[in-house]
């Protein structure tokens, strides 16, 4: 790689874990922003709008900004302006984001009305027995469901917790229907974040703590991916895919964002 356009981060695990900062994130943003590279972020965090992201990185000494963050949420809001003008949404998420997606019409999921897309964001305690049951006779009868991502679990300080890709994995299977995914792995994500920064995905460096989601994700649009080996990091997933000989890797692995700045030197 011989131009370095950009460096896209993750967030969660990357520069921080349960919004804690994760040591040498702030070093390394100093000298991404002291070298003068365009650096974005791009999350399938659902629980947060992008203003409260940068709130909360700032709030832990990471001065990030809020137009620098791609979040599933508003990539979610362009897709359904797109494919579906004026429809009638039903979402369930984990958090209040609806200011993140201007412009949707958002409508009770107890109307008598079927609406015309339902919208699944990130998993919490909103994830009832009643609601999931409701979107998976939605998505029985062909009713478009659009998931913000197909995540199948986060870190957190007290362990491991099962997102929204282990219930739609078992709804798709039941039903013979499939739910599209916007966030990452998703190509569009990266796209968008490379178009914010001004470069072309080539000259981008991703750099996350899923091997799928986000590193090899980021390789297939033509980034350049890093893995770091913090957050949801796991040697034994490194270790499996080592043993396909056919399985992509990661371009590079280094220990943590703190060895990013190195790692950009000797390239
Ligand atoms: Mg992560």
């Amino acid at each position: 790689m011989s131009i370095l356009g950009g460096v896209l981060f993750d967030i969660d695990g990357v520069l921080v874990t349960s919004w804690k900062p994760i040591p040498g994130a702030r070093e390394t943003l100093d000298y991404l922003d002291h070298k003068d590279i365009a650096r974005a972020f791009l999350t399938n965090t659902t629980s947060k709008t992008r203003t409260q992201i940068a709130e909360s990185l700032a709030g832990v000494g990471l001065p990030v900004h809020a137009d620098d963050i791609v979040t599933a949420a508003s990539l979610t809001a362009d897709h359904l302006r797109e494919t579906y003008p004026g429809a009638s949404v039903v979402l369930v998420n984990n958090g209040d984001i609806a200011v993140d997606m201007p412009g949707i019409e958002f409508v009770d999921e107890s109307s008598t009305h079927d609406p015309d897309v339902v919208v699944v964001g990130g998993a919490g305690p909103e994830f009832t027995h009643e609601r999931l049951s409701r979107v998976y006779d939605w998505l029985c009868r062909g009713i478009p469901v659009v998931a913000m991502h197909r995540s199948l679990m986060w870190t957190t300080a007290a362990g491991l917790r099962i997102d929204t890709g282990m219930y739609l994995t078992g709804m798709e299977k039941a039903s013979g229907h499939t739910a599209q995914a916007i966030g990452k792995p998703a190509p569009l994500g990266f796209q968008t974040a490379a178009e914010r920064m001004g470069t072309d995905p080539v000259d981008v460096v991703m750099v996350g703590d899923d091997i799928d989601n986000d590193v090899l994700a980021a390789q297939v649009v033509g980034m350049t991916g890093v893995l770091v080996r913090t957050g949801k990091f796991r040697q034994d997933t490194l270790d499996r895919r080592a043993k396909n000989e056919f399985g992509m890797q990661p371009n590079h692995i280094i220990g943590s964002v703190a060895d990013l700045p190195e790692l950009l030197e000797n390239r």
